[in-house]
């Protein structure tokens, strides 16, 4: 897991996932052209794979590892955004679980 001075990095603090967005931006436009996409088809292509590939926010570098509160790098050390933190990783759990079902084969979304 990714930490600077014991405290652990999550989403974009995450070291070398901005570039490896830019990355996945420029394959996702080469391959948009080649599926014959163009202006906003194209634009929104690119948005979606970079979307799919970014860390959710409380993710660590560890997939399906979060971090909320004060051991998260760059959050104001505060009662009030330990608990956002929380809540916000509560959802994003869920869809690391959704979009993993083969890992959590007891796992029943409600529907
Ligand atoms: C003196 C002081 C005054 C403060 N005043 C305010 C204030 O007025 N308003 C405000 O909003 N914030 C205040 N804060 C900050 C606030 O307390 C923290 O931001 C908040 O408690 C963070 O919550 P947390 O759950 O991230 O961490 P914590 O509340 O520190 O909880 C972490 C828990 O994990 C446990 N733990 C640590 N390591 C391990 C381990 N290896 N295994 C198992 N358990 C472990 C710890 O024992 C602890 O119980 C104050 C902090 C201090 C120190």
């Amino acid at each position: 897991m990714s930490t600077v001075s014991g405290a652990v990095l999550t989403g974009m603090n995450i070291p070398g996932h901005a570039k490896a967005l830019v990355k996945i931006a420029e394959l996702a436009q080469k391959e948009g052209e080649k599926r014959g996409y163009t202006g906003a088809q194209l634009a929104k292509y690119v948005e979606t794979e970079v979307q799919k590939a970014r860390a959710a926010n409380n993710e660590t570098s560890v997939p399906g590892v979060y971090a909320a509160g004060d051991v998260q790098y760059g959050v104001p050390p505060r009662v009030g955004s330990a608990v956002g933190q929380g809540a916000a990783v509560l959802g994003e759990l869920f869809h690391y679980i959704t979009k993993h079902p083969g890992l959590f084969p007891s796992f029943k979304p409600k529907t």
